[in-house]
C-alpha cells in the first residue's frame, strides 16, 4: 500500500531480517509450538551446537542474530540451513534444553513427537539425528579438555562479558563452557527464525515515508517493522527492534499532532 502510494523501500541491508535459532515441537493436536533460544540455554556450560559433520561452528552464547548468521548453509539451493544443540543429562537436569524443562517436568511427549532426541551414548544420538558419529564424538571430547582450561580455543565461548552474563555464575573457571560426559545425551534442532525484519519503507527524521527522491509523503508514517531499520542488518543488542519502534512512533505522532490538518 506505501509503494502504491509512491514510498520507496530502503536498500538491502547486511541481513534482511533479525535472526534467531527456532526449534519446532510438533503437538499431538497437531498444532507447532517454536521455541526461540534467545538466551536461556545456548550460553549455559556443557551445552554446544553442531552441524551435521558433527563440528561446532559458532560460539554458542553469542547473539541469535549471530548465531543463525554462521548456521551452515545448505549444499542445495531448496535446502535449509539447520543445526542441532547438543547436551548432556547432568545439563537437562540443571538447565533444560529448549522446550524440555529442567529436572521434574514431564518431557515424554518432547521425546515421542521427535522435539528431544535422547542417546544413551554420543555415536548412537549422532547416528539418530543424522549427524557424523565420529565428529561429535572429537567435538565433544575436545570441548570437555576446553572446559577444564576455560579457554574455548575455536570460538571463544565465555570470553566476553555479554556471554558470561548468560552462563553459569557458579561454574568455574569459565561460565560458559563444561563437560559433556554424562549420559543420556540430546539434541535438539534448530533452524533460522526471526524477530523481525530489517528492510523497510525508507523514512525521513520526522518518520515520513519519503518517495526515491527523498521528499516526504503527505500523511504516510513508517515505523517498527514497516520502517527500513537504522541498524543496517547489524544486531548490537536487544532492544534494537522496539526501541527505535516506540522512539519513531512517538517522533512521528508529535509530528502528526503539529502537522496542518
Ligand atoms: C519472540 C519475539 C521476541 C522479541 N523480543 C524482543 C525484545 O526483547 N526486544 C525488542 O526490542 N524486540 C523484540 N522483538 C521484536 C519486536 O517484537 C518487533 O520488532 C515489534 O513487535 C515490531 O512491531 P510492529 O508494530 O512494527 O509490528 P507487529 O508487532 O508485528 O505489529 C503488526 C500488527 O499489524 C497487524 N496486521 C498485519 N497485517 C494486517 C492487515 N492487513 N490489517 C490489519 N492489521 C494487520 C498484525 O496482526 C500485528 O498486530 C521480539 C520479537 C519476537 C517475535
Amino acid at each position: 500500500m506505501s509503494l502504491r502510494a509512491g514510498a520507496s523501500l530502503g536498500a538491502p541491508q547486511k541481513e534482511p531480517a533479525f535472526w534467531v535459532p527456532v526449534s519446532i515441537h510438533g503437538r499431538d493436536d497437531g498444532r507447532e509450538v517454536r521455541y526461540p533460544h534467545f538466551a536461556w540455554d545456548r550460553a549455559k556450560p556443557g551445552l554446544i551446537a553442531v552441524n551435521r559433520a558433527g563440528e561446532r561452528f559458532v560460539n554458542e552464547a553469542s547473539s541469535y542474530h549471530e548465531f543463525v548468521r554462521a548456521m551452515p548453509r545448505p549444499a542445495a539451493p531448496e535446502g535449509s540451513r539447520t543445526a542441532f544443540l547438543i547436551c548432556d543429562s547432568k545439563f537437562m537436569r540443571k538447565w533444560g534444553l529448549g522446550l524440555a524443562r529442567p529436572a521434574g517436568w514431564p518431557r515424554r511427549h518432547l521425546l515421542r513427537s521427535g522435539y528431544l532426541v535422547k542417546g544413551d551414548t554420543l555415536e548412537g544420538l549422532a547416528r539418530s539425528i543424522g549427524v557424523d558419529a565420529g565428529g561429535l564424538v572429537r567435538t565433544v571430547e575436545r570441548m570437555n579438555r576446553f572446559a577444564s582450561s576455560g579457554n574455548d580455543d575455536d570460538f571463544g565461548k565465555g570470553a566476553s562479558a555479554y556471554n558470561r552474563h548468560l552462563g553459569d555464575p557458579l561454574h568455574s573457571p569459565n561460565p560458559c563452557v563444561g563437560e559433556l560426559r554424562r549420559a543420556p545425551f540430546f539434541a535438539v534442532q534448530v533452524h533460522p527464525g526471526d524477530i523481525g525484519t530489517t528492510i523497510g519503507v525508507q523514512t525521513d527524521i520526522h518518520a515520513r515515508a519519503v518517495n526515491h527522491t527523498g521528499e516526504p509523503i503527505a500523511g504516510l508514517y513508517a515505523v517498527g517493522n514497516d520502517m527500513h531499520s537504522i541498524m543496517a542488518g547489524e544486531y548490537p543488542g536487544p532492544g534494537i527492534t522496539l526501541g527505535p519502534a516506540v522512539t519513531f512512533g512517538w517522533i512521528a505522532a508529535r509530528h502528526l499532532a503539529t502537522a496542518p490538518v
